[in-house]
């Protein structure tokens, strides 16, 4: 912690050659996107995106996980996508999964989260979304973490369009929605190809 906050400590110093640019962060902010990622600490956005102050709108939830839409949730995943999209307009939304991510290994292998009853039940809101009576679907991933992250991914996305401001945007063209996939121990980005289930590199 120390490095951390001595570093908080200088950066007002740092930064003071680009006063201009920081003041003008104090006039509000028009992010290019709505980065919804992992809690993890190796997971850096603006690292490998190369984003600046006022890029992105940065949304991390333990496994990147946006739970499906429920008009009366309390969520602050739910406020955060509304906010994003019906005040900030955000043309474009990321779900950016990673390797070796502690919660889909949790999905995966629920006997490892037995321990942590609310960490099972957020995963629990993983899965796809059920029907009137069903339970929680969050099975079905397979065994291999790449591939089980990478389809976890496109349920996000899947659990995006329900949010009914998130569908009126995609149907008008005003909003794309993007799956990507991190690779922690080489720095690569892949995406899922449009209208597919098959990631590739950016
Ligand atoms: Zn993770």
């Amino acid at each position: 912690m120390h490095t951390l906050i001595e570093h908080a400590r200088a950066f007002p110093a740092k930064i003071v050659d680009q006063q201009e640019r920081f003041a003008r962060l104090a006039d509000g902010q028009q992010p290019q996107v709505l980065f919804i990622s992992c809690s993890d600490s190796r997971v850096i956005p603006s690292m490998f995106t190369g984003a600046r102050p006022g890029d992105l709108f940065e949304l991390r939830t333990e496994g990147n996980i946006v739970p499906p839409y429920r008009a009366q949730a309390v969520c602050g995943v739910a406020g955060s996508l509304e906010f994003a999209v019906q005040s900030l307009h955000v043309p474009d939304i990321v779900v950016c999964g990673h390797s070796h991510c502690g919660a889909v290994e949790g999905l995966i292998r629920p006997q490892h989260v037995q321990t942590m009853p609310l960490v099972r039940r957020w995963l629990s809101r993983a899965g796809r979304r059920p029907k009137a009576g069903e339970p929680w679907q969050t099975q079905g991933l397979g065994q291999d973490p790449t591939e089980a992250t990478q389809q976890h991914v496109l349920t996000q996305l899947d659990h995006l369009r329900s949010y009914p401001f998130i569908a009126r945007r995609l149907s008008s063209g005003r909003l794309r929605l993007h799956g990507w996939y991190y690779t922690v121990e080489t720095g690569q980005v892949l995406f899922a190809v449009s209208g597919t289930r098959v990631f590739k590199p950016l």
